[in-house]
């Protein structure tokens, strides 16, 4: 597919009174058309505040775009007039949360609120937002979409919610679709569907889409790319097999080990012990060190290892991605 969006050498920092916070330091990414990204990490890592940076929804205190450039078919975004710039965020690319609750208005019925945006960007009369709404209800799969298009949230499940979001998401049909987690508030069943869901929508309409999660499983089966974020920077990138085959980086490889696998029960999960570090305060050298068990005198000093190529299409910012490698291939 062609590129839709290039990420170079983004920066954002977080400025509070307790100090500076490095919340992006140098990632870089492109999307194409009819991708799927799955940028993984655990909170802190980074990866919501990407999203938001491409949304521009950050420019705010305490988050700040320091740095780099976020280019939608070509154009930068950072650069751009607020006023053009918020007709890219929706129409162009939109974005859905993990909490469709709070991101629904209570008072407002759900075809109401899905046919807000048709009635806003396309000029729809109320009529005609109403049909569309109960189309894109259907294309979500909520059963009895006409009847229940009056309903409001609270009268929706959790998994039919993340659905109305979904399909206020892609009302416009964007060319890029960010979703921040979400199905992480929904049992396992629920998750799965919403993902095949999503999966169906991209590829129907070759959307380029980015998947923000800390769960490695959810996204196996829908991402083409995994990029895995640590402490403000991409630590390792590659396609979805390479990364659960031959992981290159300790904390991808932590990542793996803490998933359930349903052909290893009875084995002890390891999760990866310790916490991502607080950004206002990352180690030197590797930020990853202190939980690893890699690590060296080498790791613990210095400039952060840089990504490096290690296979085709496959970075890992490790000083030990070599002998990563090999201890994967070897268990
Ligand atoms: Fe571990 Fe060192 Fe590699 Fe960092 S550079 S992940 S501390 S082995
Ligand atoms: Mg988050």
């Amino acid at each position: 597919g062609e590129t839709l969006l290039e990420v170079e050498d983004l920066q954002v920092e977080f400025r509070t009174r307790d100090g500076v916070a490095k919340a992006i330091n140098g990632v870089n990414f492109d999307l194409r058309t009819g991708e799927t990204l799955a940028i993984l990490g655990e909170s802190g890592s980074g990866k919501s505040v990407t999203a938001q940076a491409i949304m521009g929804i950050l420019d705010s205190p305490p988050g700040f775009v320091t740095g780099g450039e976020i280019r939608y078919c070509g154009q930068d975004l950072l650069k751009m007039p607020d006023k053009q710039r918020r007709k890219i965020r929706g129409p162009e690319i939109s974005m859905i949360f993990q909490d469709a609750l709070s991101s629904l208005n209570p008072v407002f019925p759900v075809g109401w609120q899905i046919g807000e945006m048709l009635r806003i960007h396309r000029g729809m009369n109320r009529t005609d937002a109403r049909e569309g709404a109960i189309k894109l209800m259907e294309r979500v799969n909520i059963p009895g979409a006409r009847q229940r298009v009056s309903s409001f949230p609270h009268q929706f499940s959790g998994g039919m919610r993340q659905r109305i979001m979904i399909a206020m998401a892609i009302a416009l049909n964007p060319a890029v679709l960010i979703a921040d987690e979400p199905t992480t508030a929904l049992d396992v069943t629920v998750q799965a569907q919403i993902m095949a869901l999503l999966k169906e929508i991209q590829e129907e309409r070759q959307m380029g889409l980015i998947l923000i999660t800390h769960d490695l499983g959810v996204v196996a089966d829908v991402a083409d790319r995994i990029a895995v974020m640590y402490a403000g920077r991409i630590v390792e990138s590659a396609d979805v097999f390479t990364t659960y085959a031959h992981p290159a980086h300790p904390y991808t490889l932590g990542l793996l080990e803490s998933i359930p696998r349903l052909d290893q029960k009875g084995q002890e999960l390891t999760a990866i012990g310790g916490l991502p570090p607080n950004l206002m305060n990352v180690p030197p050298g590797c930020a990853f060190h202190p939980r690893c068990r890699f690590a060296r005198d080498i790791c613990r000093e210095g400039a952060p290892p840089p990504l490096l190529t290690v296979g085709t299409g496959h970075v890992s910012a490790c000083h030990f991605s070599e002998e990563v490698l090999a201890d994967g291939d070897a268990s």
